[in-house]
C-alpha cells in the first residue's frame, strides 16, 4: 500500500521548536536518527514519519530462543537463548579481527563469530543472558552463527522487546539497524495520531485491528497471532480499498463496454499456425480452441491460461495476438479520419505485457523471428529507450500502425494510447490483473484478456482478484520433453557435481550457474561478484562465463544474454533474474548455489530454463546441510510436476503464513498476496460491493475518510476524478 493511502491528511505545521506529532515530520528531526542516517533512508523513500510507519516488514525473525540444537539445520533459521560463558577476539592470519562468543545453551554450546567488528567485543561478558538468531553452520562438532542478531536479556533493557523481530526491505547502503531504528522513532512520534480509515461498526464486524495497534503490531509483534492479526487488517483494506475504487470505476465508465469481434476462420487458423516451426500439442490445440471461441463474442474474453513452466503458453499468447492483428477493423470507424495502416484496411492491435525487460526482449526477439517478412509491425517498449525513440513508437500505436506491441506493464499500462485495441495478454502474472485491465479499457471498446501464469492459483481466488474469469489449463508438454534430472548436491558431493558440469559442458551444453540475488545485500547471502569470481578462478576456469544479475542496465543485460543464446558464451551465473520465462533451448544444464534459500516455486522456475530442448535437463541444488531432510529441497528433488510442487509449497508454508522466506523482485508494499491471502481477497470484493450496492456514492459521513483515502490511492490512476 502506498504510503499516502492510510495516512494521508495529517499534514503539520512542522517547524516549531516543540517537536509536534505530525506524520509528515521529517526522520531526520526524531531522537536518534540524524542527517547522515536520514539521507541514507532516504534512498528506500523513507523521507517522513508517514513513510517509515508505512515501510512494512518483509518477514519476521523467530527471536524466542526457542531452539534447540537438536533442531537446527544448516542454513535454516533458528534463535537459541543461553548464557555466555566464554568471549574472545584475535587476529586472524588474514588480518581480519574474529570476535567469538560461546553461549551455553539447552542441549550443548554453540559459538557466535564477528569478522571486523572489534566494537562488538565490548557488548558481550560471561554470566549475560542473551539470545541469538541468525542462520548456524557446523563447524567441526560446534554449530556455529556467523553474525547472528542478538538480544540482550538484561533487566530493562528493551531494545528488541518482541520475540519476533521485523525484518524491512532495504536499499544498498541501508541496514536493517537504521531502518528498525527509524521505525521505532516514528512509532514514538506518531502512531497514535494516525487516522482511521475504518468506521467503528467496521472496525468491530469485521474484527480488524484499528490502526494505531495494527501499526504497532506490525512492527514489533507481541506474538506470532498479533503479526497475523496487524497483517490481515492492512490487507484487507489495501484489497477492500481496491475492489472499491474498481466498482466506482467501473459505474463512472457505464455499462459494460463491448470487445471487438474478432473470428478465426479455418483459412486464417492455419496461416497462423504455418508461422510455427511446431505443431501445436493437443493441449495447446484445445486452449486455442477456447480463446477464438471468446473472441468470436463481443463480450470481453477475462481468461486465465495456467500452464506448467515449459508447457508453451507463449505460443498461445503469439496465435491470439497473430488472429487479432491480422483482423480487419469492420467500418465505419466510430472515430474520425486518422492514418490508416499500409494495406488500406485497418487492423486491430495487440499488445503482451511482461514482468521484467529481459522477457519483454525475449518475446520481441521471438515475434520478429516468427514474423519476418510478414509485414506485420511489432514493437518493443521498454525501458531504456530514448525519449524521441519512444515517442515515435508511441505515436505510431496511436495511430494503429503497429500491430503488436510488446513491453513491460509500466510502459504499455502507463504510456501508450492504441487505436485499436483487441486484445492484452498479461505473461506470468501472479497478482492484480484486474487493474492493468481497467487501466486499459481506453477508447471505446473494452479488450480481450488473456492472463498467462505459471502458478496455480485457486479459482476462488482468481475470480475475486481477476473478476468473472474462465480458466484454461495447459496439463501436457511438448513432445520429447524429459523431466529435469534432479540432484541435491551436499557438501561432500561438491567437487563431484563440479566435475560432472564440466563434463557435460565439454559434450556440448550450455549452462546457467543461480546464485541468489544481492538486491538486498544480505551480509549472509554470498555475493553474486565474489560467486562470480570464484567460479571463473575454480570450477569453470575453462570455459567461457558470462554475469546477469539485477542490478544491470538492461541494454547490458541484453547484450549478455544474446551472447550466451547465441553461443559465445558456456556458462551464464545469474541470480534469479533469469527466473521468469527465460527460453535458451541449448541450456540443458544448471547448478543453483544455495538452494535453500530459495522458495519451491521459484526452485521450479529456474529449473524450467534448463527443460526446453530436446536433450534430457539436468538440475543441481547445492545445499549447505548433507543428507538432513529439508523439505523444499526434498520436495523438489522427488518431482518435476509444477502443479504438485505448488500445493505442496503452499502446505509448507500454511495459508496466512507471513513469516517464511518469499524472494520475488515485487516492490514489498504489496502485502497482499494471492495465494495466502485468498480468503481475504474474496471478503474483501464481497463487503465491497455489498457497500457499494448500498451507497454507490459513498455518501455516508461515516465512510468520509475512507472514500477519501480510496480517491487519494487510485483516483489518479483509475481516473476517478471526484466522486458524489
Ligand atoms: P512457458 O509456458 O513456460 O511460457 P514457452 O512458451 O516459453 O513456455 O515454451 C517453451 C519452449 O517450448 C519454447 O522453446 C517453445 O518454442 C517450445 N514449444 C512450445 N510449444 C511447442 C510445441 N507444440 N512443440 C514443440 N516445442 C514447443
Ligand atoms: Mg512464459
Amino acid at each position: 500500500m502506498g504510503p499516502d493511502a492510510t495516512l494521508a491528511c495529517m499534514d503539520g505545521a512542522g517547524g516549531s521548536p516543540v517537536l509536534e506529532p505530525s506524520l509528515s515530520t521529517r526522520l531526520e528531526r526524531l531522537p536518534g536518527v540524524g542527517t547522515a542516517r536520514a539521507e541514507r533512508l532516504a534512498r528506500l523513500e523513507l523521507v517522513t514519519v508517514r513513510d517509515a510507519l508505512m515501510h512494512f516488514p518483509r518477514e519476521y525473525r523467530d527471536f524466542s530462543g526457542a531452539h534447540t540444537l537438536a533442531d537446527f539445520r544448516a542454513g535454516e533459521h533458528a534463535s537459541v537463548e543461553g548464557t555466555v560463558v566464554d568471549v574472545g577476539s584475535r587476529t586472524l592470519f588474514s588480518g581480519r579481527s574474529m570476535l567469538s562468543v560461546v553461549i551455553d545453551c539447552a542441549g550443548g554450546r554453540v559459538r557466535a563469530v564477528w569478522f571486523n567488528m572489534p566494537f562488538m567485543t565490548r557488548r558481550f561478558a560471561a554470566g549475560m543472558q542473551v539470545v541469538i538468531a541468525g542462520q548456524p553452520k557446523r563447524n567441526g562438532a560446534t554449530w556455529e552463527f556467523p553474525h547472528p542478531e542478538v538480544r540482550w536479556l538484561v533487566a530493562g533493557e528493551d531494545a528488541h522487546a518482541s520475540d519476533w523481530l521485523a525484518v524491512y526491505p532495504l536499499a544498498e547502503g541501508v541496514q536493517q539497524s537504521h531502518v528498525r531504528l527509524a521505525v521505532q522513532a516514528a512509532l514514538d512520534h506518531a502512531a497514535g495520531i494516525c487516522p482511521e480509515a475504518f468506521p467503528e461498526e467496521m472496525l468491530a464486524a469485521k474484527s480488524l485491528l484499528p490502526i494505531e495497534h495494527a501499526l504497532r503490531e506490525i512492527h514489533r509483534p507481541s506474538s506470532r497471532e498479533m503479526i497475523d492479526a496487524a497483517r490481515r487488517r492492512f490487507v484487507y483494506q489495501e484489497l477492500f480499498m481496491l475492489q472499491l475504487a474498481l466498482r466506482l470505476h467501473r459505474r463512472q465508465q457505464g455499462e459494460r463496454k463491448l470487445a471487438p469481434v474478432l473470428a478465426v476462420d479455418a483459412r486464417l487458423d492455419s496461416r497462423i499456425r504455418a508461422r510455427f516451426p511446431f505443431e501445436f500439442t493437443p493441449a495447446q490445440r484445445r486452449v486455442c480452441a477456447e480463446i477464438t471461441a471468446d473472441l468470436a463474442r463481443s463480450e470481453p474474453m477475462n481468461r486465465l491460461l495456467q500452464g506448467d513452466v515449459g508447457s508453451g503458453k507463449t505460443a498461445i499468447a503469439v496465435y491470439a495476438m497473430l488472429a487479432a492483428a491480422a483482423t480487419a477493423v469492420l467500418p465505419p470507424q466510430p472515430v474520425g479520419p486518422g492514418p490508416v495502416a499500409a494495406g488500406g484496411a485497418e487492423r486491430y492491435q495487440a499488445a503482451i505485457m511482461a514482468p521484467t525487460e529481459l522477457l519483454a526482449r525475449q518475446h520481441m526477439a521471438t515475434l520478429e523471428r516468427m514474423l519476418a517478412g510478414s509485414g506485420l509491425e511489432v514493437q518493443l517498449l521498454v525501458g531504456g529507450q530514448t525519449a524521441r525513440q519512444r515517442e515515435q513508437i508511441l505515436a505510431r500505436i496511436a495511430a494503429g500502425q503497429t500491430g503488436i506491441v510488446v513491453g513491460t506493464q509500466a510502459l504499455v499500462c502507463g504510456a501508450a494510447t492504441f487505436r485499436n485495441l483487441a486484445l492484452v495478454v498479461i505473461d506470468e502474472q501472479h497478482r492484480f490483473g484486474v487493474l492493468q485491465r481497467a487501466l486499459l479499457q481506453q477508447g471505446q471498446a473494452e479488450p480481450h484478456t488473456l492472463v498467462m501464469t505459471a502458478t496455480p492459483i485457486p479459482r476462488t481466488i482468481a475470480h475475486a482478484v481477476y473478476g468473472d474469469l474462465d480458466v484454461s489449463v495447459l496439463d501436457e508438454q511438448p513432445p520429447g520433453r524429459q523431466p529435469v534430472a534432479t540432484y541435491r548436491v551436499g557438501p561432500d558431493e561438491r567437487d563431484r557435481w563440479w566435475e560432472f558440469f564440466r563434463k557435460k559442458l565439454g559434450e556440448g551444453r550450455r549452462g546457467y550457474v543461480v546464485v541468489p540475488a544481492v538486491e538486498e545485500s544480505k551480509r549472509d547471502v554470498a555475493s553474486i561478484s565474489s560467486a562470480y569470481e570464484e567460479l571463473a578462478n575454480g570450477p569453470l576456469e575453462a570455459f567461457r562465463l558470462g554475469l546477469v544479475h539485477g542490478r544491470l542496465k538492461p541494454k547490458a543485460k541484453a547484450a549478455v544474454m544474446e551472447d550466451f543464446r547465441a553461443g559465445r558464451l558456456d556458462v551464464l551465473v545469474a541470480t534469479s533474474v533469469i527466473e521468469v520465462g527465460i527460453d535458451v533451448p541449448q541450456a540443458t544444464i544448471m547448478t543453483i548455489l544455495d538452494a535453500e534459500s530459495f522458495g519451491l516455486a521459484q526452485l521450479h522456475q529456474l529449473r524450467g530454463r534448463v527443460a526446453r530442448g530436446a536433450t534430457q535437463g539436468i538440475c543441481g541444488a547445492v545445499t549447505g546441510g548433507g543428507s538432513e531432510p529439508h523439505p523444499r529441497i526434498d520436495a523438489f528433488v522427488a518431482t518435476c510436476d509444477g502443479f504438485q510442487l505448488a500445493e505442496r509449497d503452499l502446505l509448507l508454508r500454511g495459508p496466512g503464513d507471513l513469516v517464511g522466506t518469499r524472494q520475488s523482485g515485487m516492490p514489498p508494499l504489496y502485502l497482499a498476496d494471492l495465494l495466502r491471502d485468498g480468503t481475504v481477497v474474496a471478503e474483501a470484493r464481497r463487503d465491497a460491493l455489498a457497500l457499494i450496492e448500498r451507497d454507490p456514492q459513498l455518501v455516508d459521513p461515516a465512510l468520509a475518510r475512507l472514500k477519501e483515502l480510496v480517491l487519494m490511492r487510485w483516483g489518479k490512476t483509475l481516473g476517478l476524478g471526484t466522486i458524489g
